[in-house]
């Protein structure tokens, strides 16, 4: 194979187990958006699912996909729904997200009677939600529509880096919802993501919605060791060059080599979903467990990497561009950062032309 992604089902199973630690009580909703996080997302969720009682996807195409092997359980979308795709979530007993009287009454003119919705606030994302002040009157006219309410939920803008501003989400949603228990007395709550799990759990309530850390990727470094990342990136070497000091390497010719080099290439680049960013930024790859720099510019369909030290390496050998070889593991924080963005990203980028496996 050229390029392909292996997925470890036993760390999968490894992070769910975990991270019931970290939500004490509360039942988990297995976040499987966007291909289960580029994993897959029917094989990520039938592993998860005989510890899983809810899922939350991100659009109704996405829910349509999950509910071939995910027949009976709840679906919720998490983004906002689009009033045209209203009479087929509701058909198909989707839980959409609510934030405002007029979607509800839309939707609920759309869909079966008592279809289940999903009612919003928003204490600070700045994204769906009700406005707080607004929530208390919006949920009392829902109530007197022929809904059912899920739950209610709001969203953290800044768990894993602002911690006055997470607890002044969590103190208002919690005020808030006391008094929404005018019309909503026992409806499940729920707030927080991976990174909210891991750091203040007390607030789990009835559900959190788990998504990176189910993949085995901390959002908080400390975390990481109690997580073991599911996903390898692997690439076969296809071709090997004896370069002189001084030569240029991929476009550009960002990089010079400064002195005579063994480079393999290896075939994967951008279209695959390796970050052209990952350009001259120290970026390495494993061959036969040793580190081997990324030399110049990602490209479309290929990199070239140093492989001077590595002794007796030939076409066919394996690259880990993440995961482990021997004792040196590349992990998927450390890619996605030094491409300056984040795990979620590098993950939902990963192209149609990877092939998957499925291990464990
Ligand atoms: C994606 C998403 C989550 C999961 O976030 P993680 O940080 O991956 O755990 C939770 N809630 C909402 C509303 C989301 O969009």
């Amino acid at each position: 194979m050229r390029t392909w992604v292996e997925v470890d089902h036993t760390a999968l199973r490894h992070n769910l187990k975990a991270v019931r630690k970290m939500a004490r009580k509360a039942v988990i909703m297995a976040v499987v958006k966007a291909n289960g996080y580029g994993h897959g997302l029917n094989e990520v969720a039938s592993t998860f699912s005989p510890g899983i009682d809810v899922f939350a996807v991100a659009s109704l195409g996405e829910a349509i996909q999950l509910r071939f092997t995910e027949k009976k359980k709840p679906i919720l979308l998490l983004s906002a729904a689009l009033p045209t795709e209203y009479p087929e979530i509701g058909r198909l007993g989707f839980i959409p997200t609510i934030s405002t009287l007029e979607e509800a009454q839309k939707f609920s003119k759309a869909a079966p009677k008592n279809a289940p919705i999903h009612f919003k606030i928003d204490t600070g994302m700045g994204r769906l939600g009700a406005h707080p002040e607004q929530a208390f009157a919006i949920l009392r006219e829902i109530r007197k529509l022929p809904l059912t309410l899920h739950s209610i939920s709001t969203h953290l803008a800044a768990a894993d880096s602002d911690r006055a501003l997470t607890k002044k989400q969590l103190q208002d949603f919690e005020d808030l919802v006391s008094y929404l228990r005018e019309f909503a007395p026992k409806i499940p709550i729920h707030v927080l993501n991976s990174a909210g799990t891991m750091l203040f759990p007390a607030h789990a309530h009835d559900l959190v919605r788990v998504g990176l850390a189910l993949y085995g990727v901390s959002p908080v470094p400390k975390f990481q060791k109690v997580l073991k990342p599911a996903l390898s990136w692997k690439a076969s070497v296809t071709f090997l060059n004896d370069l002189p000091k001084g030569q240029g390497v991929s476009y550009g010719s960002t990089y010079i080599t400064p002195r005579a080099m063994k480079v393999a290439v290896l075939p994967v680049g951008y279209a695959d979903g390796y970050p052209r960013q990952l350009s001259n930024k120290g970026a390495s790859v494993l061959i036969k467990g040793k580190r081997c720099p990324v030399l110049g510019r990602v490209t479309m369909d290929q990199i070239m990497v140093d492989v001077s030290a590595v002794k007796g390496i030939k076409v066919g050998d394996e690259a880990a561009l993440v995961g482990k070889q021997g004792n040196e593991e590349i992990t998927p924080t450390e890619v996605a950062q030094k491409a300056d963005t984040i795990p979620w990203h590098l993950f939902c980028g990963v192209t149609g032309r990877v092939t998957y496996r499925y291990i464990g």
